[in-house]
Protein backbone atom coordinates (compact mmCIF):
# COMPACT_ATOMS: atom_id res chain seq x y z
CA UNK A 1 0.00 0.00 0.00
CA UNK A 2 2.48 2.58 1.13
CA UNK A 3 4.81 1.32 -1.74
CA UNK A 4 1.81 1.52 -4.44
CA UNK A 5 2.31 5.77 -3.26
CA UNK A 6 5.52 5.77 -4.40
CA UNK A 7 4.32 4.40 -8.71
CA UNK A 8 5.30 7.56 -10.57
CA UNK A 9 3.48 9.30 -13.06
CA UNK A 10 4.46 11.02 -16.34
CA UNK A 11 6.87 9.08 -18.71
CA UNK A 12 6.14 5.24 -18.38
CA UNK A 13 9.19 3.42 -19.10
CA UNK A 14 8.97 -0.02 -20.99
CA UNK A 15 9.64 -2.50 -19.03
CA UNK A 16 10.36 -5.98 -20.59
CA UNK A 17 11.48 -8.34 -17.62
CA UNK A 18 10.09 -6.92 -14.75
CA UNK A 19 6.52 -7.66 -13.45
CA UNK A 20 5.10 -5.59 -10.78
CA UNK A 21 1.45 -6.41 -9.42
CA UNK A 22 0.84 -8.99 -12.07
CA UNK A 23 -2.77 -9.30 -13.31
CA UNK A 24 -3.14 -12.94 -13.59
CA UNK A 25 -2.36 -16.24 -11.27
CA UNK A 26 -1.05 -19.57 -11.40
CA UNK A 27 -2.54 -22.18 -13.96
CA UNK A 28 -3.83 -24.94 -11.96
CA UNK A 29 -5.98 -22.55 -9.73
CA UNK A 30 -7.90 -22.27 -13.07
CA UNK A 31 -7.61 -26.17 -13.59
CA UNK A 32 -9.06 -27.19 -9.88
CA UNK A 33 -11.78 -24.22 -10.73
CA UNK A 34 -13.09 -26.57 -13.91
CA UNK A 35 -12.01 -29.95 -12.13
CA UNK A 36 -14.42 -29.39 -8.94
CA UNK A 37 -17.29 -28.74 -11.86
CA UNK A 38 -17.53 -32.49 -12.37
CA UNK A 39 -19.47 -34.23 -9.37
CA UNK A 40 -17.59 -36.57 -7.38
CA UNK A 41 -14.51 -35.28 -8.97
CA UNK A 42 -11.35 -34.57 -6.68
CA UNK A 43 -8.94 -32.04 -8.01
CA UNK A 44 -4.80 -33.64 -8.30
CA UNK A 45 -2.02 -31.32 -7.82
CA UNK A 46 0.76 -33.27 -9.08
CA UNK A 47 3.51 -31.33 -7.84
CA UNK A 48 4.67 -29.95 -4.20
CA UNK A 49 2.51 -29.34 -0.99
CA UNK A 50 3.02 -25.71 -1.25
CA UNK A 51 1.21 -25.37 -4.88
CA UNK A 52 -1.51 -27.38 -3.48
CA UNK A 53 -2.46 -25.32 -0.34
CA UNK A 54 -2.04 -21.99 -2.81
CA UNK A 55 -4.27 -23.46 -5.07
CA UNK A 56 -6.95 -24.50 -2.52
CA UNK A 57 -6.83 -21.04 -0.66
CA UNK A 58 -7.19 -19.21 -3.64
CA UNK A 59 -10.49 -20.48 -4.32
CA UNK A 60 -11.53 -20.71 -0.58
CA UNK A 61 -10.59 -17.32 0.00
CA UNK A 62 -12.79 -16.39 -3.07
CA UNK A 63 -15.65 -18.68 -2.41
CA UNK A 64 -15.14 -18.83 1.54
CA UNK A 65 -15.58 -23.13 1.63
CA UNK A 66 -13.52 -25.14 1.89
CA UNK A 67 -11.85 -26.64 -1.55
CA UNK A 68 -10.75 -30.59 -1.66
CA UNK A 69 -7.95 -31.45 -3.52
CA UNK A 70 -5.33 -33.64 -3.02
CA UNK A 71 -1.11 -33.53 -3.70
CA UNK A 72 1.47 -35.78 -5.32
CA UNK A 73 3.53 -33.75 -2.08
CA UNK A 74 6.92 -34.08 -4.27
CA UNK A 75 10.08 -33.67 -2.05
CA UNK A 76 13.78 -33.28 -3.51
CA UNK A 77 13.90 -36.52 -4.58
CA UNK A 78 10.70 -36.81 -6.70
CA UNK A 79 12.46 -33.39 -7.80
CA UNK A 80 15.42 -35.35 -9.17
CA UNK A 81 13.79 -38.86 -9.96
CA UNK A 82 10.34 -37.83 -11.22
CA UNK A 83 6.80 -37.81 -9.70
CA UNK A 84 5.60 -41.39 -10.98
CA UNK A 85 5.99 -43.20 -7.46
CA UNK A 86 4.28 -40.33 -5.83
CA UNK A 87 1.23 -40.03 -8.31
CA UNK A 88 0.95 -43.77 -7.84
CA UNK A 89 0.81 -44.16 -4.58
CA UNK A 90 -1.87 -40.93 -4.47
CA UNK A 91 -3.42 -42.75 -6.91
CA UNK A 92 -3.78 -45.79 -5.13
CA UNK A 93 -4.76 -43.52 -1.62
CA UNK A 94 -7.01 -41.58 -3.25
CA UNK A 95 -9.29 -44.04 -4.45
CA UNK A 96 -9.72 -46.25 -1.17
CA UNK A 97 -9.45 -43.06 1.23
CA UNK A 98 -11.80 -40.69 -0.78
CA UNK A 99 -13.48 -42.81 -3.26
CA UNK A 100 -13.99 -40.24 -5.82
CA UNK A 101 -15.53 -41.24 -9.51
CA UNK A 102 -12.43 -39.13 -10.74
CA UNK A 103 -9.66 -37.70 -10.00
CA UNK A 104 -8.33 -34.72 -12.56
CA UNK A 105 -4.94 -34.39 -12.54
CA UNK A 106 -3.45 -31.23 -13.18
CA UNK A 107 0.42 -30.91 -13.42
CA UNK A 108 2.48 -28.19 -11.81
CA UNK A 109 5.58 -25.92 -12.73
CA UNK A 110 7.87 -28.42 -11.31
CA UNK A 111 6.33 -32.05 -12.90
CA UNK A 112 6.60 -30.42 -16.00
CA UNK A 113 10.18 -29.07 -15.46
CA UNK A 114 10.63 -32.62 -14.57
CA UNK A 115 8.68 -33.97 -17.68
CA UNK A 116 6.34 -36.36 -16.31
CA UNK A 117 4.45 -37.91 -18.41
CA UNK A 118 0.80 -37.58 -17.44
CA UNK A 119 -0.76 -40.66 -20.15
CA UNK A 120 2.04 -42.82 -19.20
CA UNK A 121 1.37 -42.83 -15.40
CA UNK A 122 -2.18 -43.21 -15.82
CA UNK A 123 -1.65 -46.44 -17.90
CA UNK A 124 0.83 -47.62 -15.38
CA UNK A 125 -1.86 -46.76 -12.86
CA UNK A 126 -4.07 -48.62 -14.85
CA UNK A 127 -2.41 -51.65 -15.58
CA UNK A 128 -0.60 -51.87 -12.11
CA UNK A 129 -4.22 -52.41 -10.49
CA UNK A 130 -4.25 -48.96 -8.79
CA UNK A 131 -7.58 -47.75 -10.27
CA UNK A 132 -10.72 -49.97 -9.24
CA UNK A 133 -13.26 -50.49 -11.46
CA UNK A 134 -15.94 -47.64 -13.11
CA UNK A 135 -13.25 -44.97 -11.60
CA UNK A 136 -11.60 -42.85 -14.27
CA UNK A 137 -8.75 -40.38 -14.27
CA UNK A 138 -8.35 -37.14 -15.94
CA UNK A 139 -5.37 -34.84 -16.45
CA UNK A 140 -4.60 -31.68 -17.64
CA UNK A 141 -0.59 -30.04 -18.24
CA UNK A 142 -1.07 -26.60 -16.59
CA UNK A 143 2.58 -25.55 -16.34
CA UNK A 144 2.57 -22.06 -14.47
CA UNK A 145 5.49 -20.50 -15.95
CA UNK A 146 3.25 -20.00 -19.09
CA UNK A 147 -0.35 -18.90 -18.97
CA UNK A 148 -2.38 -17.90 -16.30
CA UNK A 149 -5.15 -19.20 -14.59
CA UNK A 150 -7.36 -18.43 -17.95
CA UNK A 151 -5.18 -21.58 -19.37
CA UNK A 152 -5.28 -23.63 -16.93
CA UNK A 153 -8.94 -23.56 -16.96
CA UNK A 154 -8.59 -23.77 -20.55
CA UNK A 155 -6.19 -26.86 -20.45
CA UNK A 156 -8.24 -29.04 -18.10
CA UNK A 157 -11.64 -28.42 -20.27
CA UNK A 158 -9.68 -29.64 -22.77
CA UNK A 159 -8.48 -33.01 -20.48
CA UNK A 160 -12.46 -33.14 -19.51
CA UNK A 161 -13.60 -33.16 -22.89
CA UNK A 162 -10.33 -35.88 -24.41
CA UNK A 163 -11.44 -38.12 -21.40
CA UNK A 164 -14.68 -37.84 -20.49
CA UNK A 165 -16.52 -37.54 -23.80
CA UNK A 166 -17.90 -40.55 -25.82
CA UNK A 167 -17.80 -40.54 -29.47
CA UNK A 168 -21.07 -41.63 -30.86
CA UNK A 169 -21.99 -42.49 -34.52
CA UNK A 170 -25.56 -41.10 -34.24
CA UNK A 171 -26.48 -37.33 -32.96
CA UNK A 172 -29.37 -36.02 -30.78
CA UNK A 173 -31.12 -33.03 -30.01
CA UNK A 174 -29.01 -31.75 -27.35
CA UNK A 175 -26.28 -29.25 -27.46
CA UNK A 176 -23.07 -29.77 -25.67
CA UNK A 177 -22.35 -25.99 -23.66
CA UNK A 178 -18.89 -25.25 -22.66
CA UNK A 179 -19.19 -22.29 -20.33
CA UNK A 180 -16.16 -20.05 -19.29
CA UNK A 181 -14.77 -19.30 -16.16
CA UNK A 182 -17.90 -17.65 -14.71
CA UNK A 183 -18.87 -18.16 -11.18
CA UNK A 184 -21.38 -20.48 -9.73
CA UNK A 185 -24.54 -18.34 -10.03
CA UNK A 186 -23.57 -17.51 -13.84
CA UNK A 187 -23.81 -20.89 -14.89
CA UNK A 188 -26.84 -21.55 -13.13
CA UNK A 189 -28.10 -18.44 -15.16
CA UNK A 190 -26.97 -19.56 -18.66
CA UNK A 191 -28.73 -23.31 -17.50
CA UNK A 192 -32.02 -21.07 -17.00
CA UNK A 193 -31.88 -19.69 -20.17
CA UNK A 194 -31.44 -22.90 -22.13
CA UNK A 195 -34.28 -24.64 -19.64
CA UNK A 196 -36.30 -21.36 -20.58
CA UNK A 197 -35.61 -21.33 -24.28
CA UNK A 198 -36.03 -25.34 -24.70
CA UNK A 199 -32.58 -26.46 -25.41
CA UNK A 200 -31.82 -29.85 -24.46
CA UNK A 201 -28.34 -29.34 -22.95
CA UNK A 202 -25.31 -31.38 -21.61
CA UNK A 203 -23.31 -28.95 -19.66
CA UNK A 204 -19.66 -28.85 -18.37
CA UNK A 205 -17.54 -27.57 -16.24
CA UNK A 206 -20.73 -26.89 -14.28
CA UNK A 207 -19.74 -25.40 -10.34
CA UNK A 208 -23.44 -24.20 -9.84
CA UNK A 209 -23.92 -26.35 -6.06
CA UNK A 210 -20.09 -27.25 -5.49
CA UNK A 211 -19.24 -23.99 -4.19
CA UNK A 212 -22.49 -22.28 -3.14
CA UNK A 213 -23.61 -25.19 -1.83
CA UNK A 214 -26.13 -24.60 1.20
CA UNK A 215 -25.06 -25.03 4.94
CA UNK A 216 -26.61 -28.59 6.07
CA UNK A 217 -25.01 -28.95 9.10
CA UNK A 218 -23.34 -32.42 7.47
CA UNK A 219 -20.00 -32.10 6.22
CA UNK A 220 -20.08 -33.74 2.55
CA UNK A 221 -16.99 -34.63 0.87
CA UNK A 222 -18.41 -34.19 -2.17
CA UNK A 223 -21.07 -31.29 -3.50
CA UNK A 224 -24.70 -32.77 -5.25
CA UNK A 225 -23.63 -30.08 -7.56
CA UNK A 226 -21.31 -30.76 -11.39
CA UNK A 227 -22.10 -32.56 -14.19
CA UNK A 228 -22.28 -36.28 -14.23
CA UNK A 229 -19.63 -37.74 -15.87
CA UNK A 230 -22.38 -39.74 -17.73
CA UNK A 231 -23.91 -36.91 -18.79
CA UNK A 232 -20.77 -35.63 -19.81
CA UNK A 233 -19.76 -38.33 -21.76
CA UNK A 234 -22.93 -37.57 -24.17
CA UNK A 235 -21.70 -34.35 -25.83
CA UNK A 236 -19.76 -36.50 -28.48
CA UNK A 237 -23.66 -37.05 -29.16
CA UNK A 238 -24.56 -33.60 -29.48
CA UNK A 239 -26.11 -31.96 -32.79
CA UNK A 240 -23.99 -29.09 -31.74
CA UNK A 241 -21.93 -27.22 -29.49
CA UNK A 242 -21.96 -23.43 -27.51
CA UNK A 243 -18.50 -22.48 -26.15
CA UNK A 244 -18.89 -18.95 -24.06
CA UNK A 245 -15.59 -16.82 -23.93
CA UNK A 246 -12.77 -17.80 -26.39
CA UNK A 247 -9.92 -18.07 -24.06
CA UNK A 248 -10.90 -20.42 -21.68
CA UNK A 249 -13.04 -22.51 -23.59
CA UNK A 250 -11.50 -22.68 -27.41
CA UNK A 251 -9.57 -25.75 -26.92
CA UNK A 252 -12.42 -27.67 -25.22
CA UNK A 253 -14.15 -26.72 -28.21
CA UNK A 254 -11.46 -27.58 -30.92
CA UNK A 255 -11.40 -31.29 -29.43
CA UNK A 256 -15.64 -31.57 -29.28
CA UNK A 257 -14.79 -30.60 -33.06
CA UNK A 258 -11.80 -32.86 -33.98
CA UNK A 259 -12.44 -35.55 -32.02
CA UNK A 260 -15.41 -35.68 -31.83
CA UNK A 261 -17.17 -34.34 -35.00
CA UNK A 262 -19.48 -31.79 -33.07
CA UNK A 263 -19.11 -28.38 -34.53
CA UNK A 264 -20.49 -25.03 -33.01
CA UNK A 265 -20.12 -21.93 -31.96
CA UNK A 266 -18.02 -19.70 -29.79
CA UNK A 267 -19.03 -17.03 -28.69
CA UNK A 268 -18.20 -13.97 -26.30
CA UNK A 269 -19.34 -14.48 -22.62
CA UNK A 270 -22.69 -13.41 -22.38
CA UNK A 271 -21.52 -10.10 -20.16
CA UNK A 272 -24.17 -7.21 -20.96
CA UNK A 273 -26.71 -6.30 -23.96
CA UNK A 274 -24.66 -7.42 -27.15
CA UNK A 275 -22.64 -10.83 -25.62
CA UNK A 276 -26.15 -11.54 -24.40
CA UNK A 277 -28.08 -11.13 -28.02
CA UNK A 278 -25.22 -13.04 -29.46
CA UNK A 279 -25.47 -15.60 -27.00
CA UNK A 280 -28.99 -15.97 -27.87
CA UNK A 281 -28.80 -15.52 -31.47
CA UNK A 282 -26.38 -18.53 -31.60
CA UNK A 283 -29.01 -20.70 -29.89
CA UNK A 284 -31.87 -19.13 -32.83
CA UNK A 285 -28.84 -20.38 -35.70
CA UNK A 286 -29.15 -23.58 -34.33
CA UNK A 287 -32.31 -24.55 -33.23
CA UNK A 288 -34.75 -22.20 -35.05
CA UNK A 289 -36.44 -21.50 -31.41
CA UNK A 290 -38.64 -18.47 -30.86
CA UNK A 291 -37.42 -16.48 -27.70
CA UNK A 292 -39.49 -16.47 -24.80
CA UNK A 293 -41.25 -13.85 -24.09
CA UNK A 294 -39.76 -13.65 -20.48
CA UNK A 295 -36.49 -13.21 -22.21
CA UNK A 296 -37.74 -10.41 -24.12
CA UNK A 297 -39.11 -8.86 -21.07
CA UNK A 298 -35.29 -8.74 -18.89
CA UNK A 299 -34.12 -7.26 -22.15
CA UNK A 300 -36.20 -4.59 -22.62
CA UNK A 301 -35.80 -4.47 -18.50
CA UNK A 302 -32.23 -3.69 -19.01
CA UNK A 303 -32.59 -1.31 -22.07
CA UNK A 304 -35.20 0.57 -20.01
CA UNK A 305 -32.32 1.08 -16.97
CA UNK A 306 -29.92 1.79 -19.87
CA UNK A 307 -32.19 4.95 -20.84
CA UNK A 308 -33.43 5.99 -17.84
CA UNK A 309 -29.89 6.13 -16.36
CA UNK A 310 -27.88 7.15 -18.68
CA UNK A 311 -27.03 10.64 -17.62
CA UNK A 312 -25.01 9.26 -14.71
CA UNK A 313 -23.42 6.62 -16.75
CA UNK A 314 -22.05 8.78 -19.94
CA UNK A 315 -19.24 10.04 -20.83
CA UNK A 316 -17.42 8.25 -17.06
CA UNK A 317 -14.53 7.39 -17.44
CA UNK A 318 -13.16 3.77 -16.81
CA UNK A 319 -10.08 1.87 -16.20
CA UNK A 320 -10.68 -2.28 -16.40
CA UNK A 321 -8.36 -4.90 -15.12
CA UNK A 322 -8.73 -8.81 -15.41
CA UNK A 323 -9.28 -11.96 -17.21
CA UNK A 324 -9.67 -11.31 -21.09
CA UNK A 325 -13.31 -13.35 -21.65
CA UNK A 326 -14.98 -10.77 -19.22
CA UNK A 327 -13.01 -7.58 -20.46
CA UNK A 328 -13.58 -8.25 -24.10
CA UNK A 329 -17.82 -8.34 -23.66
CA UNK A 330 -17.57 -5.90 -20.33
CA UNK A 331 -15.74 -3.17 -22.28
CA UNK A 332 -18.93 -3.65 -25.11
CA UNK A 333 -21.33 -3.32 -21.88
CA UNK A 334 -19.23 0.06 -20.77
CA UNK A 335 -19.48 1.57 -24.73
CA UNK A 336 -23.07 0.79 -24.65
CA UNK A 337 -23.84 2.26 -21.71
CA UNK A 338 -22.11 5.69 -22.85
CA UNK A 339 -18.72 5.03 -20.36
CA UNK A 340 -15.35 5.97 -21.54
CA UNK A 341 -12.96 3.07 -21.27
CA UNK A 342 -9.72 4.62 -21.34
CA UNK A 343 -7.07 1.91 -19.61
CA UNK A 344 -7.21 -1.84 -20.01
CA UNK A 345 -5.00 -4.53 -18.67
CA UNK A 346 -5.32 -8.00 -19.12
CA UNK A 347 -3.07 -10.63 -17.43
CA UNK A 348 -3.72 -13.32 -20.40
CA UNK A 349 -2.14 -13.00 -23.32
CA UNK A 350 -2.31 -13.34 -26.80
CA UNK A 351 -3.19 -11.43 -30.53
CA UNK A 352 -7.10 -12.95 -30.23
CA UNK A 353 -7.48 -10.77 -27.05
CA UNK A 354 -5.37 -7.55 -28.57
CA UNK A 355 -7.59 -7.60 -31.76
CA UNK A 356 -10.97 -7.62 -30.10
CA UNK A 357 -10.26 -5.20 -27.52
CA UNK A 358 -8.77 -2.86 -30.27
CA UNK A 359 -11.79 -3.39 -32.40
CA UNK A 360 -14.64 -2.72 -29.28
CA UNK A 361 -12.48 0.26 -27.85
CA UNK A 362 -9.63 1.60 -30.76
CA UNK A 363 -8.85 4.58 -28.19
CA UNK A 364 -8.25 3.09 -24.52
CA UNK A 365 -4.81 2.74 -23.21
CA UNK A 366 -4.54 -1.32 -23.33
CA UNK A 367 -1.80 -4.14 -22.46
CA UNK A 368 -2.00 -7.56 -23.20
CA UNK A 369 -0.25 -9.60 -20.85
CA UNK A 370 -0.13 -6.17 -18.64
CA UNK A 371 0.41 -5.38 -14.51
CA UNK A 372 -1.19 -3.41 -12.01
CA UNK A 373 1.44 -1.26 -11.89
CA UNK A 374 1.17 0.09 -15.38
CA UNK A 375 -2.53 0.30 -14.84
CA UNK A 376 -2.15 2.76 -11.91
CA UNK A 377 0.57 4.75 -14.06
CA UNK A 378 -2.09 5.27 -16.23
CA UNK A 379 -4.76 6.15 -13.75
CA UNK A 380 -2.05 8.80 -12.84
CA UNK A 381 -1.37 9.97 -16.01
CA UNK A 382 -4.93 9.95 -16.67
CA UNK A 383 -7.70 9.85 -13.79
CA UNK A 384 -10.49 7.93 -14.14
CA UNK A 385 -14.12 7.88 -12.67
CA UNK A 386 -14.47 3.99 -12.25
CA UNK A 387 -11.82 1.45 -11.59
CA UNK A 388 -12.89 -1.89 -12.77
CA UNK A 389 -11.14 -5.54 -11.62
CA UNK A 390 -10.76 -8.10 -8.71
CA UNK A 391 -10.13 -7.15 -5.26
CA UNK A 392 -6.40 -6.42 -5.90
CA UNK A 393 -7.42 -3.28 -7.40
CA UNK A 394 -8.82 -1.80 -4.38
CA UNK A 395 -5.05 -0.52 -3.11
CA UNK A 396 -5.01 1.44 -6.74
CA UNK A 397 -8.66 2.98 -5.93
CA UNK A 398 -7.84 3.87 -2.58
CA UNK A 399 -4.73 5.49 -3.63
CA UNK A 400 -6.38 7.98 -6.41
CA UNK A 401 -9.54 7.92 -4.18
CA UNK A 402 -11.83 6.38 -7.30
CA UNK A 403 -15.02 4.34 -6.94
CA UNK A 404 -13.97 0.91 -7.19
CA UNK A 405 -16.22 -2.14 -8.62
CA UNK A 406 -15.15 -5.81 -7.30
CA UNK A 407 -15.32 -8.13 -10.74
CA UNK A 408 -13.54 -11.23 -11.40
CA UNK A 409 -11.39 -13.26 -9.62
CA UNK A 410 -10.16 -13.54 -6.84
CA UNK A 411 -12.48 -11.25 -4.98
CA UNK A 412 -11.37 -12.10 -1.64
CA UNK A 413 -12.90 -9.11 0.49
CA UNK A 414 -16.45 -9.05 -0.68
CA UNK A 415 -19.83 -11.24 -0.97
CA UNK A 416 -22.17 -11.74 -3.52
CA UNK A 417 -19.89 -12.97 -6.38
CA UNK A 418 -21.22 -16.31 -6.08
CA UNK A 419 -24.73 -15.88 -5.56
CA UNK A 420 -25.96 -12.99 -8.08
CA UNK A 421 -25.24 -13.39 -12.00
CA UNK A 422 -23.51 -10.87 -13.76
CA UNK A 423 -24.21 -12.40 -17.27
CA UNK A 424 -27.32 -12.22 -19.64
CA UNK A 425 -30.08 -9.21 -19.93
CA UNK A 426 -30.35 -9.67 -15.72
CA UNK A 427 -26.71 -9.80 -15.14
CA UNK A 428 -26.39 -6.43 -16.76
CA UNK A 429 -28.88 -5.19 -14.73
CA UNK A 430 -27.03 -6.09 -11.78
CA UNK A 431 -24.24 -4.35 -13.02
CA UNK A 432 -25.61 -1.38 -14.00
CA UNK A 433 -27.07 -1.12 -10.38
CA UNK A 434 -23.69 -1.84 -8.99
CA UNK A 435 -22.10 0.90 -10.95
CA UNK A 436 -24.81 3.58 -10.65
CA UNK A 437 -24.62 3.05 -6.82
CA UNK A 438 -20.68 3.53 -6.92
CA UNK A 439 -21.56 6.67 -9.28
CA UNK A 440 -24.32 7.92 -7.15
CA UNK A 441 -22.54 7.29 -3.87
CA UNK A 442 -19.81 9.77 -5.01
CA UNK A 443 -21.99 12.31 -5.93
CA UNK A 444 -23.83 12.49 -2.91
CA UNK A 445 -20.28 12.69 -0.77
CA UNK A 446 -18.65 15.00 -3.23
CA UNK A 447 -21.80 17.21 -3.80
CA UNK A 448 -21.53 20.69 -2.00
CA UNK A 449 -24.26 20.12 0.50
CA UNK A 450 -26.96 22.96 -1.61
CA UNK A 451 -26.61 20.82 -4.22
CA UNK A 452 -27.36 17.73 -2.99
CA UNK A 453 -30.25 15.83 -4.32
CA UNK A 454 -32.78 13.93 -2.85
CA UNK A 455 -34.06 12.96 -6.34
CA UNK A 456 -31.52 10.91 -8.39
S1 LIG B 1 3.38 -20.87 -10.13
FE1 LIG B 1 4.11 -23.00 -10.33
S2 LIG B 1 5.30 -23.33 -8.46
FE2 LIG B 1 4.02 -21.54 -8.08
S3 LIG B 1 2.13 -22.34 -7.11
FE3 LIG B 1 1.77 -22.22 -9.33
S4 LIG B 1 2.28 -24.27 -10.09
FE4 LIG B 1 3.21 -24.08 -8.06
Amino acid sequence: MTLLRHTPAGEIKEREALVINPAKTCQPIGAMYASLGIHGALPHSHGSQGCCSYHRSTLTRHYKDPVMASTSSFTEGSAVFGGQANLLTAIQTIFSVYDPKVIAIHTTCLSETIGDDMVQIRKKAFDDGKVPDGKLIIYGNTPSYVGTHVTGYANMVKGIVRDLVKASETKGEHLAVIPGWVEPCDMREIKRYLNVLGVPFVMFPDTDGVFDAPMTGKHVFYPKGGAKVEDIATAGAAKASLCLGRVATALGSEELSKTFGVEGDVVDLPIGLAATDRMIESLIKTYGLTVAESINDERGKLVDLLSDMEQYLWGKKVAIFGDPDQLIPLTEFLKTMGMDVRHIVTGTEGNYIRDRLTEINPTANLKIGGDMFLLHQWMKNEPVDLLIGNTYGKYMARDEDVPFLRFGFPILDRQGHQHFPTVGYMGGIRLVEQILNLLMDRIDRDVEEHKMELQM
